[in-house]
């Protein structure tokens, strides 16, 4: 495609729009997860009632192979090490120490508050026991993924961790090597060739493998996939925790006239890449900027290897450019919009950055693209979309614990407190509860 791109424009300029204006006026696409829900209840429902055996059906139809077992033999994660890229395994192994490095000193840690004396409340950090981390492997391989979804896991103390990634016919029914490899170089010793909702179905309801081995079934599955994916997560959630529905990838760049267009292009047109539905999106107080920007992207496409893709997703209703007034109104702007990556492109990038209040993750200055940040800067990549981070976080250590609280009370500490409980209980017409507390002192009136 040679066809000039032109990023739409939106013109806040002179307009203070309320929050609701604002999230009406910017660009954003969207997935209809529910349109694919009749559509996905059926396999849900034939691996939970048949196991393995509708799990390698699926396989078949979807994947174009059926896979020997489902569980891949541990000669297979070795020879797939053995056999990975030097230059690939290098990079690997450093985004593995550096996101280990973070993840590790953001374990957070029990707290004990004493109430009163002799009575002591604590919050206890438990991870989840087993643990499935579903890997794209449709359109593209992420290895990275992998990195950032065992990592945490790992830190949070996870003591079982299955990977799930769709089986591929040119590796004869395995999962793509890079992520054979990428799992064996994480200690990660149990994967499953299965992918899409098939997948997330059998990490919920587990079964019996094709040599009779058990399948366990997990307690949370995480990690990004396609629609089908995703309905089969919303389908089974309860059931299992699941993370988040992650909808396709974004990038909001906040700049102004300081920001090097041709940095903000290749930064729009790198999120672009992931898929025909990424949104990238510019919101400046520069004009100039903006069509300097323009000028970049259109530069640059002439380069890019996804041209196609790139070029739908950088033309589609979700991308385009926000002008505003001022930094300020950018800020507003922004916020609203809560992108999953947001990058501050202006002069004092830190301190604008530090008044952000919505977005997955935050990219400061001109030396902090978003793509360092998919790989090698030791933060999460599985972050929220479409609005999400204005009440949710990316994959972090906390995804993975669960806080326990334990009480505590002596007996002079309940005596204290006791007639307040019972005063409640019969408040709410629940009397027994505060018979609970007076049957340890002797009377139940
Ligand atoms: P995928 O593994 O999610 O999906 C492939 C599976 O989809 C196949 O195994 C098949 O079982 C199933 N499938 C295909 N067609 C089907 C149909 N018609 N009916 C039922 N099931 C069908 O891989 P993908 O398709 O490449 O999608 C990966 C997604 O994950 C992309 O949208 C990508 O942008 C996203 N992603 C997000 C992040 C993130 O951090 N947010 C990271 C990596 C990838």
């Amino acid at each position: 495609m040679s066809a000039r791109i032109e990023l739409a424009r939106v013109d806040l300029r002179g307009r203070t729009p309320t929050t609701a204006e604002l999230r009406a006026a910017l660009p954003r696409g969207g997935v209809d997860v529910d349109s694919v829900l009749p559509h996905v209840r059926p396999v849900v429902e034939a691996i939970r009632d048949r196991g393995v055996e509708a799990a390698l059906e699926f396989c078949a139809k979807f994947d174009g192979v059926v896979p020997a077992s489902v569980r891949v033999p541990a000669a297979e994660l070795d020879a797939a090490l053995a056999n990975l890229d030097p230059a690939v395994r290098a990079a690997l192994e450093v985004a593995i120490e550096r996101t280990r490095i973070v993840h590790a000193e953001q374990r957070r840690t029990d707290k004990t508050v004493e109430v009163v004396p002799g009575g002591t409340v604590t919050e206890r950090w438990v991870p989840v026991e087993r643990v499935g981390l579903y890997v794209p492997g449709g359109n593209a391989v992420y290895p990275s993924s992998v990195v950032m979804n065992v990592v945490p896991a790992q830190a949070a103390g996870v003591d079982s961790l299955v990977v799930a990634s769709p089986p591929q016919a040119q590796f004869g029914g395995l999962p793509h090597p890079t992520i054979l490899a990428a799992a064996k170089l994480l200690g990660v010793e149990e994967v499953w060739a299965v992918g899409g909702a098939q997948a997330v179905a059998l990490l919920t309801y587990g079964g019996t493998d094709t040599d009779g081995a058990a399948l366990d079934p997990v307690d949370m599955i995480t990690g990004p996939g396609n629609i089908y994916v995703t309905a089969a997560k919303r389908l089974c959630r309860g059931l299992v925790g699941i993370d988040a529905e992650a909808g396709p990838t974004e990038i909001a760049i906040l700049a102004d006239a300081t920001a090097d267009p041709v940095h903000v292009a290749a930064d729009l047109i790198s999120q672009a890449e992931h898929d025909v539905l990424a949104a990238s999106v510019l919101v400046t107080d520069s004009a100039e900027l903006a069509d300097a920007v323009d000028a970049a992207v259109n530069a640059q496409l002439a380069v890019v290897k996804h041209r196609h893709r790139v070029s739908e997703a950088l033309s589609g209703k979700q991308s385009g450019i926000v002008l505003v007034d001022s930094v300020d109104a950018g800020l507003r702007v922004v916020d609203a919009y809560a992108a999953e990556h947001l990058e501050i492109q202006t002069a004092d990038a830190a301190v604008v950055a530090a008044r952000v209040r919505s977005a997955g993750a935050v990219f400061v200055g001109a030396w902090s693209p978003v793509s360092l940040g998919d790989y090698c800067a030791g933060s999460n990549h599985v972050l929220p979309t479409a609005g999400c981070a204005r009440h949710s976080s990316g994959l972090s250590v906390q995804t993975f614990l669960r806080g326990i609280h334990v009480v505590e009370y002596s007996e002079a500490a309940l005596k204290d407190v006791a007639g307040h409980v019972v005063a409640l209980s019969h408040a709410e017409d629940l009397p027994a509860h505060g018979q609970a507390v007076q049957a340890r002192f002797g009377s139940l009136t």
